[in-house]
């Protein structure tokens, strides 16, 4: 049970690697851990695709190494206090994911200019901004939480992403989308002219249609596909 929770964590950063939310050393997915002691968590110091199934470790709410080695993220009450705020959380990304800082930054809504957003929006994707810099203890945890609320994604702006679903698939996958969001948006604001997007009924039709449980799960499955024919 613990070498599957290992490996799932380890398989969802090297995914978030290959789809370019990397930075450098930084980011990190998590799994509740089943016995109620924490989240499991890749170790710091590597980049998500360097994650293997022995650099992920069991990290308590207040901080501590409970099983596995290396040194914590000192990002980890992001994970923690979700899980502890949101009992359907499974799973928590956290990314640097580059067009969605950009995006965050400039201080536009996400808007369903392509088929990614509408998992997302309306209304409007929440925004964290009493500080953009780490979220180190558990108060702040705490608010990162507040702000999420009962959502699966956040900006921290000027800093990066929060996504969570009920599995490691799906927090993953939603942090995929919210990138491939943001960026499409770019690509249309660059353009000029008059963009367009779905209002809220063919919003709610689409995330259905496109993003319902089967699909998440059926994307995952090619995302590892994809990283395992490496
Ligand atoms: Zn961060």
């Amino acid at each position: 049970m613990r070498e599957d929770i290992r490996e799932l964590v380890a398989v969802s950063s090297r995914i978030l690697a290959a789809n370019h939310q990397g930075d450098l050393i930084w980011g990190h997915s998590s799994m509740r851990d089943p016995d109620g002691r924490g989240v499991w968590i890749k170790e710091a110091e590597y980049g998500m695709e360097e994650v293997t199934a022995d650099r992920v470790h069991l990290v308590s709410p207040d901080g501590n190494v409970e099983s596995g080695a290396g040194t914590r993220h000192n990002e980890y009450p992001i994970h923690t206090e979700i899980m502890l705020a949101r009992p359907d959380v499974g799973a928590v990304v956290h990314t640097h994911a580059p067009h969605a800082v950009a995006l965050a930054a400039s201080g536009q809504s996400l808007r369903p200019v392509s088929h990614a957003a509408n998992l997302f929006v309306p209304p409007d994707v929440p925004r964290f901004t009493k500080t953009a810099d780490l979220i180190m203890t558990r108060p702040l945890g705490r608010e990162v939480a507040a702000a999420l609320g009962d959502r699966n994604a956040l900006f921290l702006v000027n800093h990066g992403i929060v996504t969570v679903g009920p599995d490691i698939k799906s927090a993953t996958v939603t942090a995929l989308l919210l990138e491939r969001a943001c960026e499409q948006q770019m690509r249309t604001n660059a353009f000029g002219g008059w963009p367009t997007w779905s209002d809220a009924d063919e919003s709610a039709a689409k995330r259905d249609h496109i993003y319902n449980a089967r699909a998440i799960s059926a994307v995952w499955d090619y995302l590892v596909r994809t990283v395992e024919s490496r």
